[in-house]
């Protein structure tokens, strides 16, 4: 197949399957192309936005989600904690304001939020948005009141994934529906809330599933404002601890197809980057990915992980960018050093996905340790 010209990028709603597959079934080459023409027609195409995380809520969960170690159907070693007080949250936020962040991700394992959770993540938005950040939160599926209660409260984004396509859906998840989660996306954009969605490769999907799962995604509305595109990092103890490795290249085409079909949304790596080696991290970038997850250890000075992203992005001589920020050049860069610098603070940004199984707790190991997982990248 040759590729086609691929000039002005539109935003659709009507893709067909058969488009869909079209695109994935194009040479390497010409898919990176159109994925990289089109990216430039809506983004800097040497900036990229990072996102922090911070877990309100860990494990127990109710869900039997089949990659997921806060699921309660799994023995994953994970350590469970409560739902954190308000002024724990915002002591936190705080910090996290100080050493650079922009935007505030809190997440909770729960199928979804009791009545009597709400006054507390209602709170938290509130005092969150009144340091002046951007609040992003993910509690699992909200009806219209919920919804409209965060909204009114200030929350800028809800995440909500859709995991997989339908077809492959049944085989993760059993206790809510695809129909549930679209729900929950119009609940949140009914709202008026921004949308950040995206699903996870590497389940034992198919190419059709892929593109099945990507097609959701351009025929929501409105596209995701961020969409957050996972490869599944193997949690011993859950149904998918051995499941087959996906090829790295399905994982770049699934990102460059993301990147065409969705022009104007953030293309997040997410969960699985850290095992993603500098190139294929690059071949994302080109692909179209212009977002990344650093979890909850962003603000910490021996984190590894920040020091070696630092250093790629040096190397491809790429930008980091806050979304919802007009940040100029030296502003982005001073709070990057100076989160890296930021010795304070190493404490503060617990593992959410702490599993002595697999990962061993940070402070048990005496430094950080290479963020493997984080569930709430996958709610
Ligand atoms: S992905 Fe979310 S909903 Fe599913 S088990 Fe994990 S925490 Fe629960």
């Amino acid at each position: 197949m040759t590729a086609q010209p691929h000039t002005q990028a539109a935003t659709r709603h009507d893709w067909t399957l058969e488009e869909v597959q079209a695109l994935f079934a194009l040479p390497f080459n010409d898919l990176l192309f159109q994925a990289q023409t089109v990216h430039r027609q809506f983004h800097d195409p040497n900036r990229v936005q990072i996102s922090t995380l911070l877990s309100i809520k860990t494990g127990a969960c109710p869900e039997d989600c089949k990659y997921c170690s806060q699921s309660g159907h799994y023995n994953t070693g994970l350590e469970k904690e409560k739902l954190m007080a308000v002024e724990q949250v915002l002591t936190q936020a705080r910090e996290a304001k100080a050493a650079g962040a922009s935007r505030f991700c809190m997440g909770a394992a729960w199928r979804s939020p009791r009545e009597k959770d709400m006054p507390y993540v209602v709170d938290m938005v509130k005092q969150v948005k009144a340091l002046g950040m951007e609040t992003c939160m993910t509690l699992g599926m909200l009806d219209s009141g919920q919804a409209q209660q965060l909204a009114d409260a200030g929350l800028d984004y809800y995440n909500h994934n859709l995991d997989t396509s339908p077809e492959h859906y049944n085989a993760i998840i059993s206790t809510r529906s695809y129909q549930d989660r679209l729900d929950t996306l119009a609940n949140v954009r009914e709202a008026g809330m921004k949308i950040c969605c995206g699903g996870i490769l590497g389940l034992g999907e198919s190419a059709r599933d892929r593109a099945g799962l990507l097609l959701q995604l351009a025929n929501l509305p409105q596209h995701p404002e961020s969409v957050p595109i996972n490869m599944l990092v193997k949690i011993e103890g859950t149904p998918l601890a051995e499941v087959e490795d996906l090829d790295p290249f399905d994982f770049v085409r699934t990102i460059a197809v993301a990147r065409i079909l969705m022009p104007e949304a953030a293309v997040r790596l997410s969960a699985g980057r850290e095992e993603m080696n500098e190139q294929m991290q690059a071949l994302c970038f080109l692909a179209g990915a212009n977002s990344i997850f650093y979890g909850e250890r962003l603000l910490t000075t021996n984190n590894p992980e920040t020091s070696s992203d630092r250093q790629l992005f040096a190397k491809l001589g790429i930008e980091p960018l806050e979304l919802g920020t007009a940040a100029s050049d030296e502003a982005s860069e001073a709070a990057l050093l100076q989160a890296v610098e930021h010795e304070k603070t190493a404490h503060l940004f617990v593992d959410a996905a702490r599993s002595s199984v697999r990962h061993g707790s940070a402070r048990e190991e005496g430094g950080l340790q290479p963020h493997k997982d984080c569930p709430k990248l996958t709610h």
